[in-house]
């Protein structure tokens, strides 16, 4: 091993779960790992856990504890990845970053997707878009597949569920799709906040310009990540949303397919 590899190595960053056997966050079977930290508050969020950057603590009924968030290294995380590198072969899977939003902590990713493409793991980054362009740009050649959400297309509408605008998102994502990238969009479809054919239409024309974007696919919203909320002692403002129904997911994929964009439901 060389020495900068060795270097690369021991950078540090905040982890709060690595989840083996995935596969629904990229292709094939994958590994998760979460990288703590997130500058969007959305209001459906499934891991508020992961949201700080600093580690939490989630209080369970039975009044055991529960730290969301460690420090590991580059090369502690490869070894768990690598566990299952016989499964991700056979199957074309790989790694994802997920989180929170990996590009909170960008020289950890990007150390974290060197030593993955150093070990020839295929990988993928899900993201919010919300980073500087500058961090994003060198993390990208690393990046085989990037799983990028989509939230709501009116800015003032953006601001209000996740609190912060999206023109960043928006003009990252089109610098990725202008340079090629792999990109699939993932649109969380919250009944009540962005499932109206407005902001379906204005999706699917902006995914249209982007020419080199593969598909949408749209997540019906779903509420398995309320009880963090209580365990976090954090207030779960969406209160009773109901989760869309099959033939409403299919009318809104509809829209964006009017636009030619390929779109499924489900990730
Ligand atoms: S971008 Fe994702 S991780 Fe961040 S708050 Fe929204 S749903 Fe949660």
């Amino acid at each position: 091993m060389h020495h900068w590899e060795v270097v690369m190595a021991t950078a540090e960053g905040m982890v709060f779960d690595i989840q083996r056997y995935a596969l629904h966050d990229g292709a094939g079977i994958r590994t998760l790992v979460f990288l703590k930290g997130c500058p969007l508050r959305c209001a459906w969020c499934h891991n508020p856990e992961g949201q700080q950057k600093r580690p939490q603590v989630l209080r369970y009924e039975n009044g055991t504890e529960k730290i969301a968030g460690r420090r590991m290294r580059v090369d502690e995380v490869l070894r768990e990845v690598e566990k299952d590198t016989i499964f991700y072969d056979e199957s074309g899977g790989g790694v994802t970053f997920s989180g929170g939003d990996p590009l909170v902590q960008p020289g950890f990713l990007l150390e974290l997707l060197k030593a993955c493409k150093g070990h020839d793991l295929r990988t993928a980054v899900e993201t919010s878009g919300y980073a500087r362009w500058e961090d994003v740009a060198p993390v990208a050649p690393y990046v085989d597949l990037w799983l990028y959400d989509l939230k709501l297309m009116d800015p003032e509408r953006h601001r209000r569920w996740t609190g912060v605008s999206n023109r960043r998102i928006l003009s990252n994502l089109e610098q990725l799709a202008a340079s090629g990238a792999h990109v699939i969009v993932r649109i969380p479809l919250v009944p009540g906040v962005n499932d109206d054919r407005q902001n379906l239409e204005a999706t699917g024309r902006f995914v249209a310009s982007l020419g080199s974007v593969g598909e949408v696919h749209l997540l019906p919203y779903h509420r398995a990540g309320m009880s963090k909320y209580e365990r976090l002692g954090v207030d779960y403002t969406l209160g009773d949303t109901p989760e869309p129904a099959a033939e409403a997911m299919e009318r809104l994929a509809a829209i964006l397919q009017e636009w030619g964009v390929r779109t499924k439901i489900g990730g």
